[in-house]
């Protein structure tokens, strides 16, 4: 499979992990835009949230943003708050085709994003 971030959940490419589990992986973002970014994954490989069958949303979708909250709260961001964000698609601004949601935090976000 010749995706990096599959390749980082088998441990064939390094990244600075911060938490993992059964079903996802957290790691550091390699070109932070917050103090704060790490990128939460299944370990399993879905290209988009689209992807995920219908009747597994509710398990992947859930596993990921759970892991997120515990990240934010294991690295501090949970107080001051945070961000997720799901980049899906071309116009959603996604660039690796592996699942994942970004956890942003330690500085104060705006809206709208670009
Ligand atoms: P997307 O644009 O698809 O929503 O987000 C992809 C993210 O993956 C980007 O923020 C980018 O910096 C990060 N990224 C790309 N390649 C690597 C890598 O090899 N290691 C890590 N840790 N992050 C990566
Ligand atoms: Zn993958």
């Amino acid at each position: 499979m010749d995706c990096i971030f599959c390749r980082i959940v088998s441990g064939e490419i390094p990244a600075t992990i911060v938490a993992r589990n059964e079903f996802a992986v957290a790691f550091r973002d390699l070109n932070p835009q917050a103090p704060t970014h790490v990128l939460v994954i299944p370990t399993r490989h879905f290209e988009s949230a689209t992807e995920v069958p219908e009747d597994e949303r509710v398990a992947v979708l859930g596993q990921l943003l759970r892991l997120a909250v515990a990240v934010a709260e294991q690295l501090g961001v949970a107080l001051g708050g945070y961000r997720t964000v799901i980049n899906t698609g071309k116009q959603g601004g996604q660039t690796v085709d592996h699942l994942h949601v970004h956890l942003l935090g330690g500085r104060q976000m705006h809206w709208p994003p670009g």
